[in-house]
């Protein structure tokens, strides 16, 4: 067979050869041991967790060692493009705070190993096919899908491997006269490899994550080009890691299977294939049993449900990080308020089986996220967030701005900050008993071991004075003085050892003012509170709640 012929025959137009992309792609200028690694998504409009899981890694082991982090699109399956997919993948990672140095951008390609966009680079991998043919190592296939079907079924009944190798590469050997002649008739085909693989040999492999592993060599003659003209993801990968000088690749787990092929391919080319770190499965708990992470089953798992419902980006990535190395939680308590990025990443403490995401987890990491930031920090994302997914509620704080903030910054800044929300959905809660708009008391939350008149007393009492004390312990002496004109004491040591001795305690006694100011009974300090919400403001509520105590209202049960 004429190889030099059958490549002119099958792309006259590539008058490219390799050595041209070579010089095109030149090795980059880095200092020694940096890392140039790649997030590789396909603009399907989807984005998950195992995307930014993946991307995590990638962004910290280039940046960590003054390396190279890139975009690139994936989008060679025309099937599943949708419209904006680039532009969503763009504008959630931006969100997620990862910074791309090169890449596609919502303004064109940024860098010099473009274009990052595999549809835009067909000519690239056509030089490159041109060549295996001419040398012999690929072909075209003319091989219909009912074909391949057929082939499928008999490698079943024989109980054979499937696929397309040996004796069922059927083009393998097919005459220059014959593939003339198909091409005339104009047939559609794709181009092969042609394996010299066999599946009797083993290739020892080492992964930064699964480590040391015994895989077997690929035989089978896998599609390298479309009969579209562009690459399959084996063949694509290949050439972009290689001419774009990635020294890692970060991926999921699901590619290892096709490892082989892509190691048989850089081999074939000539290529130092990058170092894989092929990353564990996201798993989640479903009764007693795990599963990996599902798109239709579970709206964590896409990365717009962060955005809608709240989460924090610093909480998001903080958690992502606690599953990525075993050591991060020790370093974080270690280092409180240091920044995530001062972590040293290392693909040595990452767990090569599945990593179990809990969505309780989260909110505990997001709580502790949340309460190590600045009033002013939670003010500025939650209106951000709320102009989005509740603008009444941007509203609300916007035209409140001072306010909200002074509420916001309670129990914040000292050494235990109060943590009670982790979401910034969960701000307007926690809020709301500030606002008369949102106050939706709950006054069965008044200690049960108190009868509705003394309460109502209590309510009444504090509300006839002419102001609220100067500070939080007079306050406090204020509300101990009061205990004993209702057979309360101001003594918790003596409630506790004798209870029956008393009508209540002074815990008793705040706690009837608690809920009739904030309407439920988890509420910060509450002489803060008082403060804040204005003695008017407080007196209204105690008389309220004074009255429909007195009323025997179904309000309070
Ligand atoms: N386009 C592939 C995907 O979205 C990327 C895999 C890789 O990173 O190599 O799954």
């Amino acid at each position: 067979m004429d190889y030099e012929k059958l490549a002119e025959l099958l792309f006259p137009s590539i008058s490219y050869v390799p050595q041209d992309m070579e010089e095109r792609y030149p090795a980059r200028t880095l200092p020694e041991g940096a890392k140039v690694t790649r997030m590789a998504p396909s603009p399907t409009g989807f984005m998950h967790l195992g995307n930014l899981f993946g991307a995590m890694v990638d962004e910290r082991l280039a940046h960590q060692s003054g390396g190279i982090f890139y975009l690139r699109i994936e989008d060679t399956d025309r099937k599943r493009l949708v419209e904006n997919g680039v532009e969503t993948i763009i504008k959630v990672f931006d969100r997620f705070g990862l910074n791309f140095d090169e890449g596609a951008t919502l303004s064109g390609d940024k860098g010099d190993y473009g274009p990052y966009t595999q549809s835009e680079r067909g000519y690239i991998y056509q030089t490159y096919v041109k060549d295996l043919v001419r040398r012999g190592m690929a072909y075209p296939c003319f091989c219909t899908e009912e074909e391949l079907a057929q082939m499928r079924r008999v490698q079943e009944a024989n109980k054979e491997n499937p696929g397309y190798y040996g004796k069922y590469a059927k083009c393998r050997n097919l005459t220059m006269e014959e593939i003339e002649e198909n091409l005339k008739n104009g047939k559609s085909y794709v181009i092969r490899f042609r394996s010299s693989g066999s599946i009797d040999h083993k290739i020892k492999f080492t992964d930064l994550v699964k480590g040391q592993m015994e895989i077997t060599e690929n035989d089978q003659d896998v599609v390298i080009l479309k009969s579209d003209g562009l690459p399959t993801y084996h063949f694509a990968h290949v050439i972009d890691d290689h001419l774009m000088h990635t020294t890692h690749v970060v991926r999921g787990e699901e590619w290892l299977s096709t490892l082989p092929i892509h190691l048989q391919l850089f081999s074939a080319l000539g290529f130092k294939p990058p170092k894989y770190a092929h990353t564990a499965q996201l798993m989640k708990m479903d009764g007693t049993s795990r599963r990996k992470l599902s798109k239709r089953k579970d709206p964590e798992f896409a990365l717009d449900y962060y955005f809608q419902t709240g989460v924090p980006i610093e909480g998001a990535k903080e958690y992502l990080m606690t599953l990525l190395n075993s050591n991060f939680e020790e370093w974080r308590r270690a280092n409180p308020n240091a920044d995530l990025n001062d972590f040293p990443f290392s693909t040595k403490k990452m767990g090569s089986s599945g990593a179990l995401y809990d969505l309780d987890k989260l909110n505990d990491v997001c709580k502790n996220v949340v309460s190590r930031m600045s009033a002013d920090q939670v003010y500025e994302k939650t209106v951000d967030w709320a102009r989005q997914y509740d603008p009444d509620f941007a509203a609300l704080l916007t035209g409140n701005e001072a306010y909200a903030k002074s509420i916001l910054a309670i129990g914040r800044g000292g050494k235990k900050p109060r943590k009670d929300f982790g979401r910034y959905s969960e701000v307007k809660e926690y809020i709301s008993f500030f606002f008369d708009d949102l106050f939706r008391p709950d006054y069965s939350q008044m200690p049960q071991n108190v009868d509705k008149k003394t309460a109502s007393a209590i309510l009444r009492d504090y509300a006839a004075k002419d102001k609220l004390e100067e500070d939080n312990s007079s306050w406090f002496e204020a509300i101990k003085a009061m205990c004993p004109s209702y057979g309360f004491t101001a003594d918790t040591k003596a409630y506790k050892k004798d209870p029956s001795a008393y009508k209540g305690s002074v815990g008793d006694l705040s706690m009837i003012l608690r809920v009739a100011v904030c309407g439920r009974s988890q509420a910060p300090d509450l002489f803060t509170v008082m403060q804040l919400l204005g003695f008017d403001k407080v007196k209204e509520r105690l008389v309220r709640a004074a009255g429909l105590l007195d009323s025997g209202s179904a309000d309070i049960l």
